[in-house]
């Protein structure tokens, strides 16, 4: 009889003994916890996660257990997902669209802060949500550059009608607050920056003290470049600094990529190598790679023979297809790897905890990716 250990020490140590032929994901609860850390020490003000990067159960059990108290939920499906592990927490619902159903829901679960980005949002809201308590964020958006895509054509209220919507907020009886997203995987802190400014400039001609000010997620995960996670906060806090002086409103700050990404290793077997030097993986853009043909694919990739054994031969570009019958099924890039590569042999993708489990389908019967627990991603 074998006894496998709850909690592997590496991702190699259990694809060495188990050599799974379907995808596995490692997760490492430490690195997820150390990035809670991370933000909460770094971050001046309240750091909450947004659910949709990964709403897995353990993932918010590990936030909470680390100190995160906060949620930013996109929908009442992410909402009953967290009141069931949590009486306590506290949810922001930043989705600024919404039915009246959702809203009403949202109401009933105790939502305490809700986003908003046009007048019509703000009248459902009026209607559903007695106002004592609860605070409404004023969603701004600007042409914005810096992100790997952003998020502001389809969210967010340019600044002159972000001044008549901060003053329908509190006319409304609601605690009025502002909010923006810098567009996600987000290197550059002047885009924050600019953001801050305007929102700033925005409550000034409202006439409007803001309570809170929420500064998005889009934080960048590492992809081939560590981000400097205490860069972006530093800019953000003089930002603030700068634009609102004494006035200046409590923080908020809601990743979702950069909080989880590290937590999550990516484990996929080559299933086929054609003549060409192409090959073909048992997952891919249906999968865990569903993200890659929008901002590219992790590019801290270890390669190892089933033993376990590493490749000594140089690094050769391959073409790299998913298992589906589509056609698209195919990385955006060639990647980089061995020359000696084989049939049988392991990719471990770091770094692939957001948007990930997400947004995997079943397409063609694939995307049941395993999780296993492990004591840390790296060897
Ligand atoms: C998606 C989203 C986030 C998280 O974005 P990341 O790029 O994953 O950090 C935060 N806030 C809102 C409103 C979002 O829609």
């Amino acid at each position: 009889m074998s006894r496998h250990p709850s909690i592997w020490p590496t991702a190699l140590s259990h694809l060495k003994s188990d050599r799974p032929d379907h995808p596995v994901l490692y997760f490492a609860p430490q690195a997820l916890q150390d990035t809670a850390c991370r933000f909460q020490s770094g971050f001046d003000g309240l750091v909450t996660y947004a659910v949709k990067a990964n709403d897995a159960r353990v993932v918010l059990e590990n936030l909470i257990a680390a100190g995160i108290t906060t949620f930013d939920v996109a929908s009442p499906a992410e909402m009953r997902k967290l009141r069931a592990i949590s009486a306590t927490v506290d949810m922001h619902y930043n989705n600024p669209v919404r039915s009246r159903a959702e809203i009403a829901e949202a109401a009933k679960l105790g939502v305490v802060s809700y986003s908003v980005d046009g007048m019509s949002e703000l009248a459902k809201l009026v209607e559903i949500v007695p106002p004592e308590g609860v605070e409404v964020t004023v969603r701004l958006r600007l042409p914005v550059k810096g992100a790997a895509y952003d998020f502001g054509e389809k969210f967010g209220e340019d600044p002159d009608g972000a001044v008549k919507l901060l003053q329908a907020v509190v006319e409304a009886g609601f605690t009025p607050a502002m909010t923006f997203h810098p567009g996600t995987q987000c290197a550059d802190p002047a885009a924050w920056s600019v953001y801050i400014d305007t929102c700033a400039d925005v409550a000034r001609r409202a006439g409007v003290s803001l309570t809170r000010l929420n500064v998005g997620g889009g934080f960048a995960a590492n992809r081939g470049v560590a981000p400097d996670l205490e860069a972006i906060f530093a800019a953000i806090h003089s930002a603030v600094r700068d634009a609102f002086g004494d006035t200046r409103p409590g923080l908020v700050c809601e990743p979702g990529r950069a909080m989880v990404a590290e937590a999550y290793a990516l484990a996929t077997q080559v299933k086929s190598l054609r003549d060409c030097g192409s090959i073909f993986l048992n997952d891919g853009i249906y999968g865990g790679f569903a993200e890659a043909p929008l901002i590219g694919v992790v590019d801290r990739i270890t390669t190892m023979k089933p033993d376990g054994t590493a490749h000594q031969a140089p690094l050769v570009p391959r073409v790299v297809y998913g298992p589906t019958c589509d056609s698209v099924d195919r990385l955006p890039d060639p990647l980089m790897l061995p020359e000696t590569l084989e049939e049988g042999d392991y990719l471990i993708f770091e770094g692939m905890g957001a948007y990930s489990t997400a947004t995997v389908t079943r397409f063609n019967g694939y995307g049941a990716i395993r999780v296993i627990t492990v004591q840390s991603n790296h060897d």
